[in-house]
């Protein structure tokens, strides 16, 4: 080779190693490694061919001298070329009848071709192959130029293969990140965000633009916070700890965030490092999980065993107290005290049978998530008589009816009903006073009936009105206190009208009363 090519050659190899090293995209650089060969080696047509990673097709990828209407038919002859049929395989003589054909059908002119594989760590990754007009030589050095341009293409395009690789696993990355239900960030080790997941931003109420390279600090902000966070852990060598295998690598904090919006949420985080081959701290990845839920479900626990335990505690110290009196061997008892104080066990026991009724139906409710109500004509309006004339017995509350003549019979369950109506009076009793007025309603549409209770007590406030048909939930409140209740009434009573396919609903003023409604569909 004369020095002039070799200097030709060397600023070809240069230029394309520096197309790849710039991570031009392929086939700009396969456009390269054709022209430099065409150059090199005085040919007229080129084209590079590559095989697909899936199916071994081979096809073009880049070409020069070539109508693009050659290509389909090109792609052919190049598919018989790399994948023979024929037991004569692979032999020169067969390479060189294919390239003849492939030769014929771009330009009969063409008398000469040199093929040149591209070959990566052994794997065939495709095919470099120059056509001349002229027929002459193949010299050692006309081959040693290909194959110098070949292998750069072949670097080219297995770079390019692990990037899409690469790019495929990260897409996979995402994909999976952005629909766990989890969230999920990473910090950079000065702990502001590298990135933030779909959960993450919804718990959070920061978009994943407003998050990113900002300070963990302005985004997790603790209205609570139960254990020490990251940066105290990270000062106390965290980090060193799980580099040196001491110490647990996860971290977990648990606390109440103030949200971008104000609301506060309960959640859990578990930090883990991710370390250089050297030990230094590179990013740390955080799971985030809403355990709001979870602690609603505790204190709802808590209040459900403190209100059991009291409220059972009261009657059964009433009916213990008034059975060891009765019991006494130093008292003669007249029939009169006797029959008072078994009166006085007796509705205690009652009081006791219906709470754990109710508490088991509520514990059913909540298993099954609605009831089953056997459903037949049912007359409310009889239902409100019967037990305003049980209640009366019970109060000095003077209750009154106010229901139109005609009002309609309904389908319903006639004892669940029942159960709606006097929680809803023995309410009524409870917190008005007792010389005041009790009203038992109501009216009707073609489409659905209304009951309503109304009382002169003390009222709701505003605030805690939507909260009363809560599992346990008591006003928090003087009257209320000084009552007995579990806090089941009401959500026993919402649970058995939605069941129906009803609705209940509650207007209060504070000192003047409380009327309860709720409207059942007539069909
Ligand atoms: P409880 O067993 O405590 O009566 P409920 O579920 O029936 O439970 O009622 C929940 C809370 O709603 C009561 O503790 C009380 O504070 C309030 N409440 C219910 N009905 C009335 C009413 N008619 N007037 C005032 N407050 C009421």
């Amino acid at each position: 080779m004369r020095p002039d090519q070799r200097t030709q050659q060397r600023d070809f190899l240069l230029e394309i190693t520096r197309a790849i090293t710039a991570q031009l995209d392929l086939s700009e650089v396969l456009r390269r490694v054709l022209h430099a060969s065409l150059v090199m080696l005085a040919g007229r047509v080129g084209v590079v061919a590559l095989g697909d990673k899936h199916d071994n097709r081979f096809s073009l990828r880049a070409y020069s001298g070539i109508s693009a209407d050659d290509v389909p038919e090109l792609n052919g002859k190049l598919q018989e070329l790399m994948n023979p049929q024929d037991e004569g395989g692979f032999s020169r003589d067969f390479l060189n009848s294919k390239l003849r054909e492939m030769a014929d059908l771009i330009d009969p002119r063409l008398a000469q071709s040199i093929a040149m594989p591209l070959v990566f760590a052994r794997k065939p990754l495709g095919l470099l192959i120059v056509f001349r007009s002229y027929q002459t030589a193949i010299t050692p050095e006309d081959l040693d130029t290909l194959q110098s341009f070949a292998d750069q293409a072949a670097i080219a395009v297995n770079n390019a293969q692990l990037y899409g690789e690469i790019n495929q696993e990260r897409q996979r990355l995402e994909a999976i990140l952005n629909n766990s239900g989890d969230g999920v960030f990473i910090l950079k080790p000065d702990l502001s965000f590298q990135q933030v997941n779909r959960a993450f931003e919804r718990m959070t109420g920061w978009p994943q633009e407003d998050s990113v390279d900002r300070p963990k600090s302005d985004v997790i902000v603790w209205d609570s916070l139960e254990s020490r966070d990251i940066e105290d852990a990270l000062d106390a060598g965290w980090a060193q700890d799980s580099a040196r295998g001491a110490g647990p690598d996860a971290l977990y904090v648990e606390g109440d965030l103030l949200r971008r919006d104000g609301m506060k949420i309960s959640i859990g985080i578990t930090y883990a490092p991710m370390l250089t081959e050297d030990g230094r701290l590179e990013s740390i990845i955080a799971n985030v999980r809403d355990i709001s839920n979870f602690r609603k479900a505790q204190e709802m626990q808590s209040v459900f065993i403190s209100t059991v335990h009291h409220e059972l505690r009261t009657p059964i110290a009433i009916i213990k107290g008034y059975a060891s009196t009765l019991g006494r061997d130093d008292v003669e008892w007249d029939s009169a005290v006797i029959r008072e104080n078994l009166a006085i066990i007796e509705d205690e026991a009652d009081r006791l049978t219906n709470l754990v009724e109710d508490l088991l139906t509520a514990s059913k409710i909540q298993a099954a998530r609605e009831l089953r109500l056997n459903l037949a004509d049912t007359d409310l309006r009889a239902i409100a008589a019967r037990s305003v004339e049980r209640l009366e017995g019970q109060t000095s509350h003077s209750i009154v009816m106010s229901f139109p003549e005609d009002f309609p019979v309904i389908p319903g369950d006639e004892i669940r009903l029942r159960q709606v109506i006097e929680n809803l009076l023995t309410n009524a009793i409870k917190y008005s006073p007792e010389d005041k007025t009790i009203t038992v309603g109501g009216r009707f549409t073609e489409k659905s009936v209304t009951v309503f209770v109304r009382d002169e007590g003390a009222g709701i406030p505003k605030d805690q009105i939507d909260k009363v048909y809560e599992r346990f939930y008591r006003v928090d409140d003087n009257l209320t206190s000084r009552t007995q209740g579990a806090g089941l009434g009401l959500y026993l009573v919402k649970a058995i009208v939605e069941a129906h396919g009803g609705e209940i609903s509650a207007k209060s003023q504070i000192g003047s009363g409380s009327t309860f409604f709720f409207t059942l569909p007539r069909d």
